[in-house]
């Protein structure tokens, strides 16, 4: 079997309310999705997650042809081709982002192949059921409207809730934290993003003022390439620290890992290198004794592929849920997302499970 034609289909939704986070406000996402078709009719999904535009432009220049005429079955060649031989020179960014989306189709390929779903070509289920959070409380100016999206998500039956902050200093931002902590009640694990907004400095008064409020995690507190910063900020702060969801490949996680630098790690499929490259970022979080919450925040591709990993990978925990409706998520998925108890339920479609209509086209495409 053969690749004969990669594409790039740009999906698009306004927002109906912003995201607002230390890094911005947002009013449409756009999603890169990849689509990979073989000289025998089969096709499968995958998503590159970054920016949007640089994803499509790299595979439409020069990506596609390189994989062109590859075995999708044979992801080890994929990832030789597209990720270690002829980018040799492009470490992390787009270029691993794309390469990621046309890896993570190969896998859906193989499935629909096989018959079976990915987490079978993965070991095997570990688990039929995910743990999951759910990450889509933003900053606002307003504490209480803050309190009364976490509200929102509290009555879907979630006890993990995850909210944005970093907008202004950490003494501004410990008001909106109480609002939170006083509508969740003790029984809520709260985790806090800053998206990198923080100085380390700011991180240090964050950690001291914000201790009372038994934060369950604390998430990307400084701008990513400040991993020394980081490790130091972790060592002297209480907290538990999350973070890598903008960083790539294996190396980068294992850097973060020798610095002592988190006690979560965040791979995103869509931008590490794709499914194999997160598989192998696992089984190093598993010797430094890590934990691993991947990113998951896009797609409803990149969410079938990230319960398919965890599904089949011991040492991943808590799966990520956007709950907003601002994503084009679950209308991607072939069979209903089933979630009882805050626990998602493995589906056991062959391949991912994912399926872009026409419909779905229509509705979102953009040029
Ligand atoms: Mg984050």
């Amino acid at each position: 079997m053969k690749i004969s034609k990669v594409q790039v289909i740009l999906l698009q939704k306004k927002l109906t309310s912003a995201m607002n986070i230390s890094r911005g406000g947002f009013d449409v996402r756009t999603h890169a999705v990849v689509k990979v078709t073989t000289d025998q009719g089969i096709t499968g999904l995958g998503e590159g997650v970054g920016d949007a535009l640089m994803i499509k432009s790299i595979i439409d220049g020069k990506m596609g042809d390189l994989a062109f005429g590859l075995d999708p079955m044979s992801i080890e060649s994929i990832r030789k081709n597209l990720i270690d031989s002829q980018v040799y020179l492009e470490r992390k960014g787009s270029v691993i982002c794309a390469a990621s989306g046309i890896e993570m189709a190969c896998w859906d390929i193989m499935g629909k192949v096989l018959n079976v779903p990915v987490y079978q070509l993965l070991g095997g289920l570990y688990r039929d059921r995910l743990e999951t959070y759910v990450s889509d409380v933003y900053w606002e100016k307003d504490p209480h409207a803050m309190a009364k999206n976490l509200e929102r998500i509290l009555k879907k039956g979630f006890k993990t809730i995850k909210a944005h902050l970093g907008c202004e200093s950490p003494e501004a931002d410990e008001k909106r934290i109480d609002a939170l902590r006083c509508t969740a009640g003790n029984e809520t694990n709260l985790m806090i993003d800053l998206n990198g907004g923080y100085t380390p400095q700011e991180s240090m008064v964050a950690s001291r003022l914000w201790d009372k409020f038994n934060l369950f995690w604390l998430e990307e507190p400084l701008n990513p390439n400040q991993v020394d910063a980081l490790a130091d900020f972790r060592s002297r702060s209480k907290l538990t620290i999350a973070a890598g969801e903008n960083e790539f490949r294996l190396h980068g996680f294992k850097q973060l890992f020798d610095h002592r630098a988190i006690d979560v790690a965040m791979p995103d499929i869509g931008r590490v290198g794709g499914i194999q490259e997160a598989r192998n970022i696992c089984a190093l979080a598993e010797s430094y004794g890590i934990p691993v919450s991947p990113h998951n925040f896009s797609s409803g591709i990149l969410l079938a592929a990230t319960i398919h990993l965890m599904a089949a990978t011991p040492n991943t925990w808590l799966l990520e849920l956007d709950s907003s409706n601002n994503a084009i998520y679950e209308e991607l998925l072939v069979a209903p997302l089933e979630i009882s108890n805050g626990l998602v339920h493995v589906p056991d479609q062959p391949g991912l499970g994912v399926e872009l209509t026409d419909e779905i086209i229509r509705q979102y495409g953009v040029e």
